[in-house]
Parts: C-alpha cells; structure tokens; sequence
C-alpha cells in the first residue's frame, strides 16, 4: 500500500548527532504519531562522520514515517534544511533542530496556529533565551538590528529556523534561485501572512555545538550580501569621495606650480596620479552600481504580492515583473 500524501512534514537537518539521536526521536516520535495526520519525518543527514546514517538506517525498520536524505558532504545548516525543502512533500512544512533545543512538543499548536489563524508561516519565537549563552545573545541582537537596518523587514525578533510553513511558501523558497540563502531572513521576505508561536529554548540536550564562530561569521555575510548591495555601494561613495579629493590635489598642484612653489617634475606627476586615482574610483562606482543591479535581479525575489485569493479565483502568488 502506497503510503499516504502527508500533511505534515518534518525536516531536521542533522551533523554529527549520533549523542542526540536517540532522545530525539524518544520525544519527536509521539508528537507526531499523537497529531492524528499523515506526516513524514525528513532527516537530513548533513554528511555526518559519526553514527548517525547507521542510527537513521536502523530508526527506519521501525518508523515508515521516516524518510532519509543524506548529502554526499557537509553542506551546513540552512543549505541541509534548503535540501529538504526541496525533498518535502507535505502540506505543511516544520524545520526544526535535532539537538532538542526547540521542543518538538510545539509543532501540533504551530498546526493549529496555521489553521486557525489562516495563514502561511508560522514563526517559533523564544521567549526565553537564557540557556543560550551571552555572546551568542549579544551578537544575536546585534545581527537582528543590523539587518533590519539593511532592509530585511519583517523577521520576527528571536526567530531561529524553527517554523511552519505552507506549501505555498515552501514552494515560493524552493523557486528562489539564490545560493547561501538564509532562510530566516529569506522567508519572512517573501511577505507571506504569519503568525508567531512562542516557546522556551532549552539546552543542547546532547552533543556539542555545530556551529563554530568561523560558521557563524560565514552566516552573517551571507545574510548583509543576501539582503543588500550596501557594501557595494561603499564603492560608489569611496569612488566619488576620492574623485572630490583627487580634483582638490589637482588645483593645489597647479596652484602650486604657478606661484613656482614646486620643484621639478612633481606637478606632472601629481596631476597624472590624481587624475588617473579619480577616473579609477569613478568607474569602480559605477560597476559597483551596476553589479548590485546584476545581483538583485538574479536574485529573483518577489516584488510583489498577491493577497490570498484576491482575484477570487484561488490564486495565490508571488511575482517579479
Ligand atoms: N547542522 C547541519 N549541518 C552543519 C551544522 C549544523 O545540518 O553543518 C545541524 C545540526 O545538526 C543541528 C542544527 O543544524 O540540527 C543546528 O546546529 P547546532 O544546534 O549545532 O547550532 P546552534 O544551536 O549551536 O546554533
Ligand atoms: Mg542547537
């Protein structure tokens, strides 16, 4: 007997979590059976080194529920998670952690949320971050503010990648052509009505953290050239500073040679150098405009939305000009 089209599905991205394993399937496993629906379980095996595709192997004798995505190497977090998007099948989509951190025990009110509500994400927020650490607080407060500085509205303060999502939106992110996409900022972006559900964030329940400093930074990049050409237009204003400064040199140079205040030779070669010095920052500007044009445009994300059903026609859609 085929298996039934699920309603739920559940994606975890797991590296190294053969410690967790165990205890996450003991506490994942009634959830879900306890929702009543048909669901799958979508592990994704980010090319762990450890025991964790022979657990997941041996999980799957007993859970049919369980399906196994495995990348051939470690692709990281939100490229794991982006993987399983893509494999879901059911109507509604949860990324959740492996290492127990978010409690499964939200995912059936994040579903009730998304009915009763009728709307497309649903955000786990955490109310309590005290088991976090205080750096990891600090700096996570601190890239929240910068990026919604940068434009990238709409994230909802403490937001992880812990959420419900609809299949309209799961299909909206899987269309986005972006690499390195962080899906954090990218979902709420795509302007789909959401709600938010809170909880408490627990401890790692086992294992260690797979995410060193250098991945962290990695993360932030991506996020500031995700959502901005700012740094590109550094470029453009260095450019046209530089060009005002190089004109002032200029005049001064000639200032300079004309009250014969020079020696030989220099005021040729200033003016040349300045000359040159403000052409080259001129034009790395304009590039610089031009590839932030470039780079938004490829990115394809929507620059408008359609309302649910406006047109009365069950349509429901997200477009580009
Ligand atoms: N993870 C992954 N690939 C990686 C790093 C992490 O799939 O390269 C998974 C990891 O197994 C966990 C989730 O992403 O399920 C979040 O990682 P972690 O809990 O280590 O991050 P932290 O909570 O410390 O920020
Ligand atoms: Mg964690």
């Amino acid at each position: 007997m085929p298996a039934p089209h699920p309603v739920l599905s559940v994606v975890v991205p797991m590296f190294n979590e053969a410690d967790v394993l165990p205890m996450l399937v003991a506490r994942l496993r009634p959830v879900l059976d306890g929702l009543d629906e048909a669901y799958e379980l979508l592990a994704v095996d980010d090319g762990s080194k450890d025991q964790t595709p022979v657990l997941l192997q041996a999980a799957r004798r007993t859970w049919p529920q369980l399906r196994v995505l495995r990348l051939r190497a470690n692709a990281g977090h939100q490229a794991a998670i982006s993987a399983g998007l893509a494999a879901a099948r059911g109507d509604w989509v949860v990324t959740l952690d492996a290492d127990l951190q978010d409690p499964p025990e939200v995912i059936p009110g994040m579903l009730e949320a998304a009915r009763a509500e009728q709307v497309d994400v649903v955000y786990g927020v955490r109310t309590d971050r005290s088991s976090d650490s205080a750096f990891k607080r600090r700096s996570a407060h601190a890239f929240y503010a910068t990026m919604r500085m940068m434009g990238a509205t709409g994230a909802p303060d403490n937001a992880g990648d812990y959420r419900l999502m609809s299949r309209a939106t799961v299909d909206a992110v899987n269309a986005l052509p972006e690499d390195h996409r962080v899906l954090r900022l990218v979902v709420p972006a795509l302007g789909f009505p959401s709600t938010t559900v809170g909880y408490v964030r627990a401890e790692r329940a086992a294992g260690s953290s797979k995410y060193p400093l250098a991945t962290m930074v990695r993360l932030s990049v991506d996020s500031v050239t995700g959502f901005s050409s700012a740094p590109l237009r550094l470029a453009t204003w260095f450019g046209l500073g530089g060009f005002v400064l190089a004109v002032a040199l200029l005049v001064y140079a000639l200032v300079a040679k004309l009250t014969g205040a020079t020696v030989a030779g220099w005021t040729s070669t200033v003016v040349i150098v300045a000359a040159f010095g403000a052409l080259q920052l001129l034009c790395l500007g304009v590039l610089g405009e031009y590839v932030g044009r470039i780079y938004a445009t490829l990115q394809r994300r929507p620059t408008y939305y359609v309302a649910h059903d406006s047109l009365h026609d069950g349509s429901d859609r997200a477009g580009s000009p």
